[in-house]
């Protein structure tokens, strides 16, 4: 049976939808309970409510850190209406049962995001709050806990139906410890960056479902997609302008080519397969970059994902409307660009606003069996000046250029990734192997298609340099890249057999620098 609700306690900071609930609170007979600026708000309205400093008959105290932590409150919410000792407790000491509590907690996140100071975030630490929520949430057998406007429709319309379910109450109940937990992982998370401890001692991972997916990366698989309220650019931030919706494997393998778009300055285009991409390229313009990395491999690229970093352009649209493309995400699109994909009504279009910051720091997580390994994001991105020339021969101005190219590229590749690149266009990529000179051979491979495609009688790859996104264990790898036509390389180096490696670079009279640094991504 419905349980009715007889009062109802509002205190909230975010004040949408405040008054369509106290309304449909005071139409079904309810007397309203409000802290100072809620209650001041419903006042306004003309709403009828009782000040909790004057149902209690103790004052808000301290700037508004104790206004609701008071017996007569926390007894009201909490006390069984089942249990006679209870009732009778209740009544001895004046405490009058509260049977809804709304309350939406002191914007702790939005401060911390705005940047504010210390004293200002600790200030914006909320304190009843959480416990009139923890409080109603455990009593949720009597009493209704409403932590979010977008929960206000649903109980609107259950109180002229007589009242809430348990069913209901209870799914709220639930709902309300996740957001007193992901509230209080926030701090924590806060906390720890004051610190600088970015992997702290106990780390809890809070996200607000964005949407439930129709399912995993197999049809048997039940997910959702999470936002953690980092405000990244990308998948999570993204409006989609048309098209159905994005599935499990969309949304990963669109993450993974827009945060690989986003590594580039001049305008670039990535294509992106089973999240690894089959084609990048940067150009001049954003149609002629699509034409470099379409040509990488233009088979995969059927049913691709296409990422691109700057507004989408009428030619680039139409060029790439003319395959088979599962997503275009880009930060923004021009009227002319979205009118054109608009008559592929399939084609999902999504668009940012902006570009996500390749050098920002940031923790990824990935489970294990009985937990979860959390790194910082590989931001790392080399520039001329780390790289250290270990061949007789230098590489030239182009060869540099590409070589810095490719090895961007190899980040966003799955290990071992090979990479041949040209013109900063990559011409064959080689992913996923479990032995380095097989990526070589494949990528190779790749290259070597791709120009029979091309209509080409030269391979892609003659001339081209290549990535390796760590080093070359022997020299084998190398000389699959040599035979392919590379003239310049460039890997982490590291490994004991260098000296082999380079004699044989050497040998072959092509150039090849040393990074430091390694990319592996699996
Ligand atoms: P109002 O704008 O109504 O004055 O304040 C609403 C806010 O006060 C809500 O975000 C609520 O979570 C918070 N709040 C309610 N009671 C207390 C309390 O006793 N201490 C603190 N620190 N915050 C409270």
């Amino acid at each position: 049976t419905p349980v009715p609700v007889r009062r109802a306690l509002i205190s909230v900071s975010d004040k949408t939808g405040l008054l369509d609930l106290a309304r449909a609170l005071a139409a079904h007979g309810a007397e309203i309970l409000s802290t100072g600026g809620s209650a001041r708000t419903l006042r306004e309205a003309g709403i009828a409510v009782t000040e909790v400093s004057d149902h209690t008959g103790f004052p808000e105290i301290l700037d508004g850190r104790v206004k609701t932590l008071v017996p007569q409150i926390h007894g009201g919410i909490l006390g069984r209406r089942d249990l006679p000792a209870h009732v009778a407790q209740m009544e001895q000491h004046g405490i009058a049962p509260i049977d809804l509590v709304a309350v939406n907690l002191y914007p702790f996140e939005a401060t911390v995001a705005s940047g504010a100071g210390a004293e200002d975030c600790i200030e914006n630490i909320d304190i009843g709050g959480p416990a009139l929520i923890r409080a109603a949430s455990k009593n949720h057998d009597h009493v209704v806990v409403l932590t979010d406007p977008a929960q206000y429709g649903a109980i609107i319309a259950a109180l002229a139906e007589g009242g809430t379910t348990l069913e209901a109450r209870r799914a709220l109940a639930g709902a309300a410890y996740a957001r007193t937990a992901a509230y209080d992982a926030a701090i924590a998370a806060w906390f720890a960056g004051q610190r600088g401890d970015v992997l702290p001692e106990r780390l809890t991972v809070a996200g607000q479902r964005r949407e439930s997916l129709r399912y995993g990366e197999n049809p048997h698989q039940q997910a959702a997609f999470y936002a953690d309220g980092s405000q990244r650019p990308g998948v999570a931030t993204a409006r989609q302008i048309q098209g159905k919706s994005l599935s499990y494997n969309n949304l990963n393998d669109t993450d993974a080519a827009f945060e690989a778009v986003a590594e580039f300055d001049a305008p670039a285009v990535v294509i992106v397969k089973h999240a690894n991409p089959c084609g990048i390229a940067t150009a001049d313009s954003l149609s002629a970059a699509w034409d470099l990395a379409l040509r990488c491999d233009p088979v995969s690229a059927f049913g691709g994902i296409v990422a691109l970093n700057r507004t989408l352009d009428a030619e680039a649209a139409a060029r790439i409307a003319a395959i088979f493309t599962e997503v275009i995400v880009a930060p923004d699109a021009t009227e002319e660009a979205r009118e054109i994909l608009a008559r592929k009504k399939n084609l999902r279009l999504l668009l940012t606003g902006a570009l996500p910051d390749p050098a920002q720091g940031g923790v990824v997580i990935r489970s294990v069996a009985g937990g979860f390994l959390a790194q910082t994001r590989d931001n790392g991105r080399i520039v001329p000046a780390d790289l250290k020339v270990v061949t007789q021969r230098k590489p030239t101005e182009a060869e540099m250029a590409d070589l810095i190219f490719a090895f961007r590229v190899c980040k966003h590749v799955k290990s071992n990734a090979i990479i041949y690149a040209k013109g900063q266009a990559t011409v064959g990529i080689g992913a996923g192997q479990m032995s380095r000179v097989d990526s070589a051979r494949i990528a190779a491979i790749k290259g070597a298609e791709a120009s029979h495609a091309a209509g080409l009688d030269k391979p892609l790859t003659a001339g081209s340099v290549v990535a390796s996104d760590a080093f070359f264990p022997f020299a084998d790898g190398l000389e699959a890249a040599i035979a392919a036509g590379a003239t310049a390389v460039i890997q982490p180096g590291g490994s004991i057999r260098d000296d082999e490696v380079i004699a044989a670079a050497d040998r072959a009279g092509i150039a090849m620098v040393f990074t430091g640094m390694r990319h592996f991504r699996h």
